[in-house]
């Protein structure tokens, strides 16, 4: 088996280095991850520069190659051509918080392994419900773990998936129960910052995100806030199914 590796918390992340170190063993792996910190980045493509890749070197990132792009840069250009073969499984992350709800849409750990599915290989994102990387060891055992599942279950026979994956901070988490989940929902994000920079102009930084607004049984919310691992599968297409005739009917009048 081949496996890519990615995540959008830049190469340095201590989480993408104990993902690679955790599934050691699982098959032939090699990662692509961003020069720098891509968190919130989404889809994004770099399409007005070149992008360079470099081979780190060092304890914990020997080998990654890294990519002066978005976590979506990474995993394209290693599957269009520069990975010189197509993977069984892409994984990504694993994030310094969570990525449950909205956070899905805005995220550069899912992102990246979307990429994977929508070039049709199996893919899934991991993130630590807490940012901090308060017990990563334990996350990194998990997300190995579930791997193991998940293909145990699921074998690689051409078909996609794309799964997401939160991991509670505790030691314990490999062995905590797994819930399959759909995504929640959070409240609008918190207002935007205000401040004067040095050279006396007004600057914004985006706030934090929200709280959960949508967080009932059997969402990722509620899942990682009773102590379980959320696995939810996600797809791509936005269409609004069940609004379409409706719009179809008044937009025909
Ligand atoms: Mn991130």
């Amino acid at each position: 088996m081949r496996i890519l590796i990615a995540n959008d918390d830049g190469y340095l992340a201590p989480g993408i280095a104990a993902l690679v170190r955790a599934c050691q063993g699982l098959g032939e792996i090699t990662v692509f991850a961003p020069e720098q910190n891509a968190s919130g980045t989404s889809n994004a493509l770099t399409l007005g520069r070149p992008l360079n890749i470099f081979q780190a070197r060092g304890e914990g990132v020997q080998g990654f190659n890294v990519v002066n792009g978005t976590p979506s840069d990474c995993v394209h250009v290693a599957l269009t051509g520069v990975l010189g073969h197509r993977p069984d499984l892409v994984l990504s992350g694993i994030n310094n918080g969570a990525n449950m709800g909205d956070d899905t849409l805005y995220s550069g750990t899912v992102a990246a392994a979307m990429e994977g599915y929508l070039f049709g290989v199996p893919a899934i994102a991991f993130s630590q419900a807490v940012k901090g990387w308060g017990e990563i060891e334990a996350a990194a055992a998990t997300a190995r773990s579930i791997v193991e599942q998940v293909l145990a279950a699921h074998p690689l026979d051409g078909t996609p998936f794309l799964l997401n994956v939160n991991i509670p901070n505790r030691a314990d988490a490999a062995t905590l129960p797994r819930r399959v989940t759909r995504l929640g929902r959070r409240h609008a994000s918190e207002p935007v910052i205000q401040q004067t920079n040095p050279r006396g102009e007004t600057i914004y930084w985006i706030g934090p995100a929200g709280d959960a607004r949508e967080a009932g049984e059997g969402t990722d919310f509620h899942a990682v806030a009773s102590g379980c691992v959320s696995i939810t599968p996600l797809q791509v297409d936005l269409t609004d199914h069940a609004g379409r005739p409706g719009w179809a009917e008044r937009l025909a009048r």
